[in-house]
């Protein structure tokens, strides 16, 4: 199934579970989007995939914006020419253990991503760190791709 399929039938669910909760448009419109991508989340276990492509492309913006936080605090300033080479120390010790976890630490394609136990997991994990909704959208969002793939399994 393709991505786009994915990111469809992810939203589409979603979109009907908040429906159901009675959320407002605007919470709807923002959750029934995180159930969409969410729904890419089951594939970054395959490198051509669009999630991991995304992914790829976040991480950049994301360690680029570390790598200028820490230089810069949370202020705008032009880093001296001797901050320079630890900025780009630190963006390629990340861009390292970004490229060594997926070398040699991704798992088998629609092997543990593809399982309950990660869905559960994805969710707790959102749970912490962005609160209840959002856990539900991309709870709903990966199930959909497992349901999607007919992977049942729960490990
Ligand atoms: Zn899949």
């Amino acid at each position: 199934m393709d991505w786009r399929s994915h990111v469809l039938i992810g939203a589409v669910l979603g979109l009907g579970v908040f429906v159901l909760l009675g959320e407002d448009v605007f919470a709807l419109v923002m959750l029934t989007a995180f159930s969409g991508l969410s729904a890419l989340a089951p594939d970054l276990d395959h490198d051509s995939s669009k999630g991991r492509q995304w992914l790829d492309v976040a991480f950049v913006g994301l360690a680029f914006m570390t790598v200028y936080g820490s230089a810069c605090g949370a202020g705008i300033c032009l880093p001296a020419i001797r901050n320079i080479g630890s900025m780009v120390v630190t963006f390629l010790a990340m861009a390292g253990v970004y490229f060594l976890f997926f070398r040699f630490l991704k798992p088998r394609h629609r092997g543990i991503t593809h399982t309950f136990a990660a869905c559960f997991a994805f969710a707790v994990l959102l749970y912490f760190m962005t609160g209840k909704m959002l856990a539900l959208a991309g709870l709903v969002g990966y199930a959909s791709h497992l349901i999607a793939d007919n992977e049942l399994k729960l490990l």
